[in-house]
C-alpha cells in the first residue's frame, strides 16, 4: 500500500490530533516524522523534519476534503510558518501544509525535484 503525506503538523499533538479525528471518519492515517526530535536542535524546521500525517494513497481524496476543513480552523496560527501555494492545474490556492491540490490532487511544484 503506499502511504502518502497528507499534511505537516506543527509538532506531534497536531499531528496525531489530527490523525485522531481522521480515523473518527474511517480514514487510517499513522504520523511519522517526529523520531527526528532529538537532533531537531541542529536541523532547521521544515517541512522534512515536522511530523507528517500520512494516509493510504486511496485515501487521499476524502482525506483531503476532511483536511480543509480542519486547516480551515486552525490556518490562523500556522499560516505564517508555512506559506500558502497557488497549484498549477487549476489555479486553487493550497494551504502550506499541503502537498497536493485538494480540487485535482496536482502535486506542490517545488516538491518534484
Ligand atoms: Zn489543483
Amino acid at each position: 500500500m503506499g502511504l502518502i503525506k497528507l499534511y505537516a503538523g506543527r509538532d506531534g499533538m497536531d499531528a496525531h490530533h489530527l490523525r485522531v479525528q481522521l480515523e473518527q471518519i474511517g480514514i487510517t492515517a499513522v504520523v511519522l516524522g517526529e523520531t527526528l526530535g532529538s537532533g531537531r536542535g541542529d536541523l532547521p524546521m521544515t517541512q522534512e523534519t515536522l511530523p507528517g500525517v500520512f494516509v493510504n494513497k486511496e485515501d487521499l481524496k476524502p482525506a483531503l476534503a476532511f483536511v480543509r476543513d480542519y486547516v480551515s480552523q486552525q490556518s490562523a496560527a500556522t499560516r505564517q510558518d508555512t506559506p500558502a501555494w497557488t497549484c498549477s492545474g487549476c489555479g486553487e490556492q493550497i494551504e502550506g501544509q499541503f502537498d497536493f491540490c485538494w480540487q485535482c490532487e496536482t502535486p506542490r511544484p517545488n516538491h518534484e525535484r
